[in-house]
């Protein structure tokens, strides 16, 4: 009798649970959402977060707030999500990175696919090469030969191993077979900083942490990394002009929440993100940084759980060909 009523408790209390799990679901969010930005703020994934944080708080009725994470090339931002509650309030909005820390970091100590639930994908964003003004070459020729004859002598700044500028600086090098003395940092946003001060001389990163520079002429401009030119920077060629053809790099941003969030939640976090990149503003802006929000379509946890799964095994190959570890 005891046992049986040990049961009925227990199945009671897990129905209890289940209840309540499903009622904070419906009312989800009663309190303000953290999305941690795996890098510092002022770079080009903050940039990202803040536009749709803003909107999306709107949409949620809640305080979307970014915090900014940064440290061994987003690494550190997205293990702290990992093993965040999955309760919806703590989120990540991280890049590329994430397909290619799994292969970087070989002691990675979470699973980008099984650690984490999908909620979009956000944006792709083009890279461009920049330098500081005075750095001595003025076209992309110039400067592919400027670093084959001062290889080390050139310093080039990144965001941390796994971050974009990190890989896209890996492939320039690995192109033109001459290694600069690399500068890491805990973002884009704080190198930009120093290639405008001139304590450093290039990086390759994101039109949305270039573009405004490139125009106010704070910055050199050479190339672009996609296979298109820019509609912002018609005269700016493409790596592939410049046969630097395996320097293509585009760098995706996705959402996610801890995995195991409830599927309620998900899918009123997605609808949110929807919400923000089909907003006027957000995508005006976007197109001011060069970039454009991805369709509703691949606002989707499927279409950004795809995209992670085949961008792991494109940089495994690239990065193992490459022979370049983080640990
Ligand atoms: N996205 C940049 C990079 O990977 C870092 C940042 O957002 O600050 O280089």
């Amino acid at each position: 009798m005891k046992t049986l009523l040990r049961t009925l408790a227990a199945g009671a209390l897990i129905a209890g649970l289940a209840l309540t799990a499903a009622a904070s679901a419906q009312d989800y969010p009663t309190k303000p959402v953290t999305v941690v930005v795996p890098f510092s703020a002022g770079g080009p994934t903050d940039t990202v977060a803040r536009l749709i944080a803003e909107v999306m708080s709107k949409d949620l009725g809640q305080q979307v707030v970014v915090q900014n994470v940064g440290g061994a090339g987003g690494t550190l931002g997205a293990g702290q999500v990992a093993t965040a509650p999955n309760d919806g309030y703590t989120l990540l909005v991280h890049h590329i990175g994430m397909s290619t820390a799994p292969t970087l970091y070989r002691s990675l100590p979470y699973n980008p696919e099984t650690d984490f639930a999908p909620i979009g994908l956000v944006t792709a964003v083009p890279m461009t090469l920049v330098a500081r003004k005075g750095f001595e070459p003025n076209t992309l020729a110039d400067l592919t030969a400027y670093i084959k004859a001062n290889g080390e002598n050139v310093t080039y700044a990144h965001a941390g191993i796994g971050s974009a500028s990190q890989l896209c600086g890996m492939l320039l090098m690995d192109a033109l077979d001459a290694p600069m003395t690399t500068v890491p940092y805990q973002g884009a946003g704080p190198a930009m900083t120093d290639i405008i001060g001139g304590q450093v001389d290039m990086i390759c990163d994101q039109s949305t942490n270039t573009t405004s520079q490139i125009k106010a002429g704070e910055v050199k401009a050479y190339a672009v990394t996609s296979p298109e030119r820019l509609a912002n920077f018609p005269d700016l060629p493409t790596t592939a002009e410049g046969g630097l053809d395996q320097v293509q790099v585009t760098v995706w941003h996705g959402l996610y929440a801890p995995a195991g969030t409830d599927a309620a939640i998900i899918s009123r976090l997605e609808a949110a993100l929807q919400t923000a990149l089909a907003d006027a503003t957000v995508i005006s802006r976007f197109a001011e940084l060069g970039t454009t929000p991805v369709t509703a379509a691949e606002a989707t946890p499927d279409a950004l759980s795809k995209q992670l799964s085949s961008q792991i095994v494109l940089w495994r190959g690239i990065i193992e060909a490459a022979g370049v570890y983080a640990d």
